[in-house]
């Protein structure tokens, strides 16, 4: 911890995506603000870990353009240099075909035949009219039955899903996910970030200490401090307490539900005790020497497994060297042995890059990271499932995360969440912020 604070008008508890995000448009509106991150550095799951030049994500993370961390990220003037990938592949039974990215290699790819392709044209036709909302209570395995009777499609269309939706169980997972992200890839390709994501949390952590945040690291928030329902402030580790009027808890479930249970407000353990993550595992490794630039996107049709040579566009490496990421997605419902994830992931590697091992610097393996903090389901509701940032019962906390709020998936959700809360506090504060009222008319531009 390196610093002292008796007194602030809001804290933040967390500086990942969301806190620093709540964080920055409160302040620049002029409150006073104190962020609490527990960690000795800031960024969450959207940290990098460099090593020797490479440029270690917490595995593999793209921006999508059009979606709300692009249009907080440009609202707030947070710059970035980045690069779309291209060459995108689909491995079916040993063999590598060019996945239909694009009109040109929809026409040539052998993946799917000419009336998949016909189906395939009359599908993306009809996406550009669907609303995502309408399908919360529809899972995506069912929407795919009922698009198409072409198993062939459906199958690729399965594999695409699961890299979009982070899941396995297509019989679970809400429809609303996968056409949302599918709406926003369709419509331009996704960002590869160079330097990492960290590019983006040190971006939010300048706006927010120029607009005169204090950002407190290695500080473990223990509980909110209330009264009489109300929020008073927090106690942190050390025993000490700070005042605030407003409290955002820009955490995960688990620990959010920790820092309220002293209190007498069981909803929102209630409601954390249902909640499901999606979990992934990830193996990334970093490479002298990329043995093959052939494939460097792939999807698996028989297996959840994903594969970007990330190093390929964006510069998270350095010169003449790779860093490929490998993805396993995960079902919720199944547990699986995460020694035998890796090992399908190391085989996923031998097939795509053979004589990867001779060539390896690093390797980082997550067998459990928590993807998405709430496993938006068709039975819950897709993203309509996901609880509100107003914590029932205490007056003056509020929640900000990637399980919170109806808008967007992924760091999406993790923004578009913490800018709401800022503009719930700055209401209350009766307080009008411009930056914010912007941010909306971003969005329905994009
Ligand atoms: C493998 C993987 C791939 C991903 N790919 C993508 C992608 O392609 N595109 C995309 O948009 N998103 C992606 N994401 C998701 C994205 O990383 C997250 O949505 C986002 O980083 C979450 O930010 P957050 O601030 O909501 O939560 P977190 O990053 O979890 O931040 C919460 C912070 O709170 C701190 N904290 C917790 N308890 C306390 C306490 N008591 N006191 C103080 N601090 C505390 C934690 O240390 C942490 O820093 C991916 C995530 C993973 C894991």
């Amino acid at each position: 911890m390196d610093s002292h604070v008796a007194q602030t008008d809001v804290v933040v508890v967390g500086g990942g995506m969301a806190g620093l995000t709540a964080a920055c448009y409160l302040a620049r509106a002029g409150v006073a603000v104190t962020l609490f991150e527990k960690a000795a550095e800031l960024g969450g799951r959207a940290a990098t870990q460099v090593y020797n030049d490479y440029s270690f994500n917490r595995g593999a993370h793209a921006l999508y353009p059009g979606g709300a961390a692009w249009c907080v990220l440009r609202e707030l003037g947070i710059r970035y240099s980045s690069q779309s990938p291209k060459g995108t592949f689909m491995l079916r039974q040993g063999k590598l075909q060019a996945f239909p990215a694009d009109p040109l290699t929809l026409l040539r790819t052998d993946l799917l035949q000419a009336v998949d392709k016909l189906e395939f044209t009359r599908m993306l036709a009809a996406l550009a009219l669907c609303k995502a909302h309408d399908l919360q209570h529809v899972s995506v395995q069912a929407w795919l039955e009922s698009s198409t009777q072409r198993p062939r499609l459906r199958q690729v269309l399965a594999a695409l899903a699961r890299t979009l939706t982070y899941s396995a169980a297509l019989d679970q997972i809400s429809a609303e996910v996968f056409v949302t992200q599918l709406q926003l890839s369709l419509k331009h390709n996704v960002l590869y970030i160079d330097g990492g994501w960290q590019m983006l949390v040190d971006g939010l952590r300048k706006v927010a200490q120029q607009a005169g945040v204090q950002i407190v690291r290695g500080a473990r928030v223990e509980a909110i401090e209330e009264q009489g329902g109300r929020a008073r402030g927090v106690r942190l580790q050390d025993g000490s307490t700070v005042a605030a009027a407003d409290v955002i808890i820009a955490t995960n479930p688990q620990a959010a539900a920790k820092l309220v249970d002293a209190g007498c407000y069981p909803t929102l353990r209630r409601v954390v005790d249902a909640i499901v993550p999606i979990e992934a595992a990830c193996l990334d490794v970093a490479l002298r020497r990329l043995p093959s630039a052939r494939h460097p996107v792939v999807f698996d049709e028989e297996h959840p497994r994903f594969l970007t040579v990330q190093s390929l566009f964006a510069k998270i490496a350095p010169q003449g060297g790779a860093l490929i990421h490998t993805i396993k997605y995960l079902d919720p419902a199944k547990p699986s042995d995460p020694r035998a994830d890796e090992r399908d992931l190391e085989d996923f590697l031998d097939i795509l890059q053979p004589g990867w091992r001779d060539e390896l610097v690093k390797r980082s393996y997550l067998p459990r990271i928590e993807a998405v903090s709430l496993w938006p389901t068709a039975s819950s509701g897709g993203f309509g499932g996901r609880p509100g940032p107003q914590v029932a019962g205490i007056v003056g906390v509020y929640l900000a995360g990637d399980w919170i709020g109806n808008e967007g998936y992924l760091a999406d959700a993790s923004m578009a969440s913490a800018r709401e809360v800022a503009q719930l506090i700055l209401r209350g504060k009766r307080i009008t912020s411009q930056p914010l009222e912007q941010s909306h008319a971003l969005l329905q531009e994009a």
